[in-house]
């Protein structure tokens, strides 16, 4: 069943998402060689408490963390730990906030210092995949429609595995309701969109094969020919005319250009 928002209640979502992305952005001016997920973690969650949010993430489903940090061949869903960041790693944060009865949720991913030509092009590519998607995110148009977007342009331009088990999601008063939203798919199948539906699009896009496996902690989902993988996320509201991008990636990107630590020259 999809759960249509009212103007009031999207005003809430868009709040949830500001601190995403605040959460994201603090994360982001921390992240250099040395670092450590937890720490990430740590610093997300302190962020969220002081905002009087709770960390969608912490607890579902028995998760046991507020931040999903996935680095190189982890294509989302990694637990933070202690291991030590290196240079030449991609490190991907997602991260969702309850807050006033609803939830927001987006994802970025980040690369630490030097890294190949090849992973800055995945990271770009899967960024504007997201926003390839989220253009066809208008009343009329269909989920298979984003999904369809989302995969031609990757596809099309790089030959990239675009991950197929996990897809994107509605969400509002539950992390995940329906529809979902895949990255892959068929024009002018799906869901119908219409004004007020809320759905979080979320291109994992891999730099070898699309398959992934499950890590034996049971959360982490892995490539399968270990080869680094891209997510970004945005929570999208339909709207008739034009998508409104409830989360938005400004601070993120601000504080990734200011940490030296980070390679920004991705970013147009
Ligand atoms: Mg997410
Ligand atoms: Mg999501």
């Amino acid at each position: 069943m999809i759960f249509y928002k009212t103007d009031a209640e999207i005003e809430l979502m868009r709040h949830s998402c500001s601190l995403v992305e605040q959460a994201i952005a603090e994360v982001a001016k921390t992240l250099q060689p040395g670092a450590t997920t937890k720490q990430a973690n740590d610093i997300a969650e302190q962020f969220i408490r002081d905002n009087k949010g709770i960390p969608s993430f912490l607890n579902y489903r028995g998760f046991p963390f507020t931040a999903c940090i996935s680095v190189n061949d982890a294509v989302v869903h990694g637990f933070p730990n202690n291991n030590i960041l290196k240079e030449g790693d991609v490190v991907s944060v997602d991260i969702g906030v309850f807050k006033n009865g609803f939830h927001g949720d987006s994802a970025y991913t980040f690369a630490i210092g030097d890294v190949s030509e090849e992973v800055l092009k995945l990271m770009k590519i899967t960024k504007e995949s997201l926003y390839k998607g989220i253009e066809k995110a208008v009343q009329g148009n269909r989920i298979g429609d984003i999904a369809y977007a989302i995969q031609d342009y990757t596809e099309r331009q790089s030959g990239y595995g675009v991950v197929r088990e996990l897809v994107g999601h509605g969400l509002g008063r539950s992390l995940h309701e329906d529809p979902q939203v895949p990255n892959f798919g068929k024009r002018g199948n799906g869901a119908k969109l219409k004004d007020g539906m809320v759905i979080a699009i979320e291109p994992m896009i891999n730099l070898g094969v699309k398959e992934v496996f499950y890590d034996e902690d049971g959360w982490t989902v892995r490539t399968k020919d270990s080869k680094p993988s891209a997510h970004y996320e945005h929570t999208v509201c339909i709207k008739r005319n034009k998508p409104d991008i409830l989360s938005s990636f400004i601070e993120i990107e601000t504080a990734e250009r200011a940490n030296k630590n980070l390679n920004s020259s991705y970013l147009n």
